[in-house]
Parts: C-alpha cells; structure tokens; sequence
C-alpha cells in the first residue's frame, strides 16, 4: 500500500544507560520531492546496529554524535522512485539515510546494489557492512591461519555468525562461538561451528576448556566484560586478540575491564582494535569471496525482521537483549514499484 507520509525516527533525549522507547520520536512530514538532477529514494530496510548507541552519547568518538532533534542515519537499503542519469527508477540503492521512509539525494551518497545475488537486505548484513567487519578482521587484522583455533563472541549476531563461517571456509577446524541461547548454540553448529557455548548457563571458563581443551589461538572479540577475562585465560602462547566490539559494555555507566590482563605478558599475546571503516577498500574482494563461499554453500546467513518504522527503536533496544538471530532489520515498505 503506498502511503502519503515520510516518517522518521529522531533522537529525543540522549539515553541513560539501556535506551528506552521513549528516547525516541516518530515525526510525519510529506514525502520529498526530488529536484532536477536529484533521485527520490524510497527505503525498503533500514539497519539497527550496536554502535549506535555510542553515537547516542554526547562523546567525541570516531563519528560525531547524533544530535538531539534530529533524524538518525544508518545503514538502508532502498529503490530509486523518480531517477536521475546516473540512478535510473527502480536501482537499488545502499545509503546511509536510515531510518526514514523516504529521501531525496543527489545519488553521491548512494551505491548501486546487485538484486542478483542475494535478497537485497543481505547488503545490510551478510553482504555489507556487518560481513565485511568479520572479513576485513579476521582476514587482514588477524592474520586468519588454517591451523587457528578460533573463538568468536557475540557467535549468532550478523558479524559474529559471518566470522564462524569464514573461519571454517578457511580451513579453521576448532572454531567455537557463544551465544545467548540454546537456539542460538544449535543453529551454530548448524553453520559450520565445531561448537558453541550459551554463555547464559554456562561458566565461560569451563566451556572453554571443555570445547578448546588445547587454548585459543585467536578471539574474535564482540562482547567485552567476562567474556574477555575468560577468553585472556584460555589463549595460548602468542594468541591474538581482534577487539571487534564489545557490546557488554555499551550502556554501562561504569564499563569493567578484565582483571587479567597480566596474562597478556607470560602468554605475549597480542590485543588489536580495529574499524571496519578503514578496510572498505577490501569490498571487491570481499564480495568476490562471499560469492564463491555462497555458491559453495559455505555461507549462509538468517534475519531478525521487524516491520515498520514505528518498531525500529525497539528493534534497536532488542539487540541488547539478545532478540535477533544473524542480522537485525526493520522493513519499511514492500518493494512494490
Ligand atoms: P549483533 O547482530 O551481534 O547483535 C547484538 C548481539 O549481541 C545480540 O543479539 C546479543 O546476542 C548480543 N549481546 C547483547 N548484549 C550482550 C551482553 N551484555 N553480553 C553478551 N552478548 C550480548 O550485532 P553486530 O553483529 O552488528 O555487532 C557485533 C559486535 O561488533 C558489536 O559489539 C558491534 O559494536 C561490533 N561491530 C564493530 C565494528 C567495527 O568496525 N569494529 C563494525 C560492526 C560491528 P546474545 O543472544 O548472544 O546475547
């Protein structure tokens, strides 16, 4: 059905810890027109991811804070309705004009999508920017062996489930995720993990010693808190550590730091952070590989889909929760044109 109204999503308040629904503001306004030379965009999905909340905080970090008041971006997949030159009617577009329904551009900001390869959400995910953080970390950072064993937190989510994967197309034979529920856990194995962990019922140390009896090569990181501290004592010599994210700790007024660092020394490990942001170079050869590894069957990738731009701060406070299985979404419009 198509609707008469742009609505979008604006920050209202900063959040104070945990962000509630009422941190967030529905606002109606007409659809936009697109003038000479500019494209109207009608998104289809908009992305909900965790770093967002740090862009939620009034805090100098690697990109400016949101501004109260103001329409929030993220990551959004939509189809061009009234085109340009280079953006004809009915290309599919990748911005960062999330969550709203409509936008009008004048095309610099947006990427063309290839609907041939996969459902075109998958470039908020599996194929995006979530996939390729999994890649360019494990890949280029980590310096990804076949002999690694490997450990990777946050395992379910839409890096963390892309990390298993590769790991495993790369010849990685112990490759051990955890995750929030039994469900999770099984759908883990399903997809290549030689084992998973529910960290809710289990004690971290155990599981590990249980599931990677000879140490951890290298922790793909994406929790932070005890995951860390677990996962310090069970590396071994030289093991190496991507600091991904570290989700435990994003709406924490007081964030804890792992009180083993000092393993660090007798083990000389090594602990990287790195940005997703600085490796988009390595896109085409992502793709390149996602595509082998799909045809292949050696990756496959689940949704979490929340319809309706009204739904998608909740579907942004439900990642801190644990709702969503791979990657979560908000559907915004049926692809109708
Ligand atoms: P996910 O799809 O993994 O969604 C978040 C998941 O985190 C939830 O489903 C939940 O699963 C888990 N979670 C939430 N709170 C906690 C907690 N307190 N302890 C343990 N697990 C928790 O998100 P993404 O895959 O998009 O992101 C994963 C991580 O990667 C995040 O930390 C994110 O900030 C980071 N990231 C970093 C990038 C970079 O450039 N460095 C780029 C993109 C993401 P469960 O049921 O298992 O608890």
């Amino acid at each position: 059905m198509t609707k008469s109204k742009n609505c979008d999503i604006r920050l209202k308040r900063r959040p104070s810890g945990l962000p509630r629904p009422d941190d967030f503001e529905l606002v109606e306004s007409p659809i936009p027109s697109a003038s000479k030379g500019q494209v109207l965009v009608r998104n289809l999905f908009m992305s909900v991811d965790p770093y967002m909340r740090g862009r939620m905080s009034d805090r100098k970090s690697y990109v400016p804070p949101f501004q109260v008041g103001e329409v929030l971006q993220g990551g959004a997949i939509g189809r061009v309705v009234t085109g340009n030159d280079k953006f004809a009617a009915g290309t599919y577009v990748l911005s960062q004009a999330g969550w709203r329904e409509w936008f009008v551009s004048d095309g610099a900001d947006l990427v063309k999508v290839d609907p041939t390869v996969a459902p075109v959400q998958a470039y908020l995910g599996v194929l995006g920017m979530p996939g390729l953080t999994a890649y360019a970390g494990l890949i280029r950072v980590g310096g990804l062996k076949p002999e690694d064993r490997v450990f990777v937190s946050g395992a379910a989510g839409a890096v963390g489930s892309v990390a298993i994967q590769i790991a495993r197309a790369k010849g990685c034979e112990i490759v051990v995720g955890s995750a929030g529920s039994d469900e999770k856990c099984t759908w883990l194995r399903e997809i290549g993990a030689s084992d998973a962990i529910n960290y809710k019922n289990a004690d971290l140390g155990e599981a590990l010693g249980q599931t990677m009896p000879g140490g951890i090569d290298l922790y793909f990181e994406n929790v932070g808190g005890r995951h860390l501290e677990a996962a310090l004592s069970a590396m071994r010599l030289h093991g190496r550590i991507l600091v991904c994210g570290m989700i435990d700790q994003y709406n924490s007024a007081e964030p804890t730091g792992p009180r083993n660092l000092m393993q660090m020394i007798a083990k000389r490990l090594t602990m990287h952070g790195f940005l997703v942001l600085d490796h988009f170079d390595l896109m085409n050869q992502f793709l390149d590989d996602m595509r082998e590894w799909i045809a292949a069957g050696k990756m496959t990738w689940r949704e979490t889909i929340v319809e309706g731009i009204e739904n998608a701060p909740g579907a942004f406070i439900d990642l801190f929760h644990g709702a969503n299985t791979g990657k979560m979404l908000v559907k915004l419009a049926e692809d109708e044109v």
